[in-house]
């Protein structure tokens, strides 16, 4: 993981510098552009393992980088970490819902920026294969063939909808993923699924799961999230 080349894109030069100062330090390679634009023909010629990008940018923002990057088959494994000011959780659903993978709000610490760039980088997405392997998360088991949850061997009564919804919050520990992320992956299921049903669906699951509930998070303002 040392030695991963990020790609930074933030028009401001302090914090640009703080990005980098930091980051090599940590032992990562870091190279940093000012604009959307140089972003997306920096990532075209050399493909960085991960790109950190500030959403508010003169020209191209950095919603349209996210869009452009995820759009391009070479590009769309790139992680997309955003750079969020504080309070705008609008832009994290958004840019959450068009596939970036994680944000850090600013003004943030070297430290969380490291922890969350390594975190994302030691992530990789589940392939087809692993969907229907049995999952063990402390006493929680999840066995995807039979629909089934035990908690220290003891089954969970579970709906067809908080079990799609428990399974899929699992596979994807430490993501934050929004209501219509969730949606998505439930949908098919035996339930109509709405932005408030998902809070009611979360809240029903959190309770038939007792003390396992907390592995659950609520990310307020964004959605939810597996305990990493
Ligand atoms: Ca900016």
């Amino acid at each position: 993981m040392a030695g991963s080349r990020i790609l930074a894109v933030e028009d401001e030069e302090d914090i640009r510098e703080l990005i980098r100062f930091n980051l090599e330090k940590e032992g990562f390679t870091v190279e940093c552009v000012a604009t959307g634009e140089d972003a997306l023909h920096s990532a075209a010629a050399n493909p960085p393992d991960l790109i950190l990008l500030d959403l508010m940018l003169p020209g191209i923002g950095g919603f349209d980088v996210c869009r452009a990057l995820k759009r391009e088959p070479r590009m769309a494994g790139v992680p997309v970490v955003m750079l969020t000011a504080k309070g705008e959780d609008a832009d994290i659903v958004a840019g959450l819902e068009l596939g970036a993978e994680d944000y850090i709000v600013k003004p943030f610490s070297p430290k969380v920026l490291a922890a969350r760039i390594r975190s994302v980088l030691r992530r990789r997405p589940q392939g087809d294969a692993d969907v229907s392997a049995v999952l063990k998360v402390a006493d929680l088991s999840i066995d995807p063939s039979r629909y089934e949850v035990r908690i220290s061997g003891r089954p969970v009564d579970l709906t067809r909808t908080e079990f799609t919804l428990l399974h899929f919050l699992a596979r994807h520990p430490g993501w934050v993923f929004t209501r219509a992320q969730i949606i998505d992956s439930v949908k098919g299921s035996d339930y109509a699924v709405t932005d408030r049903s998902v809070d009611v669906q979360v809240a029903g699951l959190r309770r038939k799961l007792g003390d396992s509930g907390g592995l659950i998070e609520t990310v307020h303002g964004v959605g939810y999230r597996f305990k990493e």
